[in-house]
């Protein structure tokens, strides 16, 4: 198994970056996560817009041009034999003396790729639906950002592990409820209307998201860009997690609270299709 650091494919096990790499010591680095399906990259062109926007709102250069990151995503697809799966990548802003303030001496971005197998056609999530719970947002003002700096992210996750479930939502201090520590957070509500937080700074501004709005107009469901409250969460008839991984998984309960008869509701399932459909075929490349 290869990953991919800094110009060079190495042994997974040897791969090395140094202790004074800003990402390491700081957090200061960003990055992306991209599905592999049936060999193909799913919505590539929107995770890389994003990259390059969540690299330049930090002011970190791309480390190599586009069409070399596109190419090194094959050659990691490729090297290590990766059907289904997903594709890492990372982007620090490079290694330089410990020091809060960007380098004066400009340093190179260091580049760094990983794969992972996964068995999509087979996990129960998309079947049986999962079980969420909720923890207060404890994150930063900028969480349109995909930055490597992900500990609340991490926190929320382990409390979601340590519960059984399999998500945690962020609820903000007004009581609405932001998104997944690793995914946007999604409901229908009693009017059969389809509702995702809008963008700004509060949430990451998922590729899956954007896919999966379009894909709800063209299936004939309304929906709507707004915030929702833990409370309309509660009393939703469906409520999903959407990202690169999780496509749209359904949410059969949050907390204590469970939606419809506890399984996976015909509108969810048929987004999933929707989206299963179009990451298979024209999201792929
Ligand atoms: N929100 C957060 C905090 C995430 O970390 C992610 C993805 O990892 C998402 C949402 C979903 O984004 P995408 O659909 O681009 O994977």
């Amino acid at each position: 198994r290869y990953a991919y650091v800094n110009g060079r494919y190495c042994h997974h096990g040897e791969a090395t970056v140094h202790i004074e790499d800003r990402g390491y010591q700081l957090g200061d680095g960003v990055y992306e996560v991209v599905t592999i399906l049936n060999g193909k990259m799913v919505d590539e062109a929107g995770h890389l817009d994003r990259l390059e926007r969540s690299l330049s709102e930090l002011r970190i250069d791309m480390p190599v041009k586009r069409d070399v990151i596109r190419m090194i995503c094959r050659e990691m697809v490729k090297r290590n034999g990766i059907d289904n799966g997903l594709v890492y990548m990372q982007v620090t802003r490079g290694v330089a003396p410990r020091n809060h303030a960007f380098p004066t001496k400009p340093v190179k971005p260091a580049l760094v790729m990983t794969t992972k197998r996964m068995d999509f056609a087979r996990m129960a999530k998309f079947t049986d639906g999962v079980e969420i719970i909720t923890v207060p947002e404890q994150r930063w003002a900028r969480r349109d950002i995909k930055t490597i700096g992900l500990l609340p992210n991490c926190l929320g996750k382990q409390a979601a592990v340590e519960a059984g479930a399999y998500e945690a939502w962020q609820v903000d201090d007004d009581g609405y409820v932001t998104e997944g520590t690793s995914s946007n957070a999604w409901i229908l509500t009693k009017e059969k209307k389809l509702v995702t937080r809008q963008l700004n700074q509060d949430i990451l501004h998922g590729i899956t998201r954007k896919t999966v709005l379009e894909l709800a107009v063209e299936n004939g469901i309304e929906v709507e860009e707004r915030a929702f409250t833990l409370q309309e969460a509660y009393e939703a008839l469906e409520a999903y997690a959407t990202s690169a991984t999780s496509f749209v998984t359904p949410i059969v309960k949050i907390d204590d609270h469970v939606l419809g008869n506890g399984k996976p509701g015909s509108f969810g399932l048929k987004l999933l299709a929707a989206y299963q459909e179009y990451a298979g075929g024209k999201g792929a490349s």
